[in-house]
């Protein structure tokens, strides 16, 4: 999961989200603002998100992938604030991201805040008005959850919180492998596959003709699991193959894996 970078949708389409959001604003309470934005969902305007998918997969890792577990089609717009709960998100452009159902699904409306300054969390009930407070999902539009999370890519390609975190931060890291369930089996498989391949990559760059070069390089950079890259960059002085590549090609420290241009 990587930070993402913004690809906004057109001033039009803005402004339809716009008008659908005030639409939901205008009703009277909490339970009628959800049930407005659930009904308006369902049938939102076709133009305008076809746009804003277009600039969801654009944002997206590799080729249209899901933002958290970087494996799978990204086909759904996920309400990072689900909209159940916070239905003034409900048409935000900044509250979306595109996920994969194995993702979405168990996430669904789980979220949490932070109660006071310190670190106990209160998964807010379906239903009901939320409690107040500073949320503790990471939000891969606001958040770098390379802060936060490390992926053992010495070991067992599983998220764990980054060590020396406080209480705070890493109750949010912790929080997010869960809801989302970064550290399915599956998906430990695949990301150990994915530097397999980040290597082989790599080699053929180093090995490739300076006209052909790029080919290799945009392979890299369109790649699923972006984020094992990184940590494959991260932590290279420990991965004496991949080390010695990266020795011989130090500019793709700097490449811009996985991130929209
Ligand atoms: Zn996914």
């Amino acid at each position: 999961m990587l930070l993402l970078r913004d690809v906004p949708p057109n001033a039009k389409t803005l402004g339809a989200l716009d008008q659908l959001q005030q639409q939901v604003d205008a009703e009277g309470d909490f339970p009628a603002r959800a049930a407005r934005a659930a009904s308006t969902w369902k049938r939102k305007p076709r133009g305008a998100f076809h746009e804003v998918k277009a600039c969801l997969r654009a944002m997206c890792a590799g080729v249209a992938r899901c933002n958290y577990c970087e494996d799978s089609l990204g086909d759904e717009i996920e309400h990072i604030w689900p909209k159940s709960l916070f239905p003034e998100r409900a048409f935000v452009w900044s509250n979306y991201c595109l996920a994969c159902g194995p993702c979405n699904g168990p996430k669904s409306n789980r979220f949490a805040v932070f109660t006071s300054s310190g670190a106990g969390v209160l998964e807010l009930p379906a239903g009901v008005a939320p409690a107040k407070g500073a949320p503790v999902a990471l939000d891969p539009r606001e958040d770098d959850p390379l802060e936060y999370l490390v992926l053992d890519v010495l070991d067992t390609f599983a998220f764990v919180p980054r060590p020396g975190l406080r209480a705070r931060a890493r109750a949010r890291a912790t929080f997010s492998i869960d809801v989302l369930g970064l550290n399915r089996e599956d998906l430990k498989k695949a990301r150990r596959r994915a530097a397999k391949y980040f290597e082989s990559l790599l080699s053929s760059y180093l090995a490739a003709a300076s006209p052909r070069k790029h080919e290799w390089r945009e392979l890299i950079e369109t790649s699923e699991h972006p984020t094992v890259w990184y940590e494959l960059v991260r932590f290279s002085q420990r991965l004496p193959a991949f080390g010695k590549l990266l020795e011989k090609a130090p500019e793709a420290r700097s490449w811009s894996v996985g991130r929209a241009a």
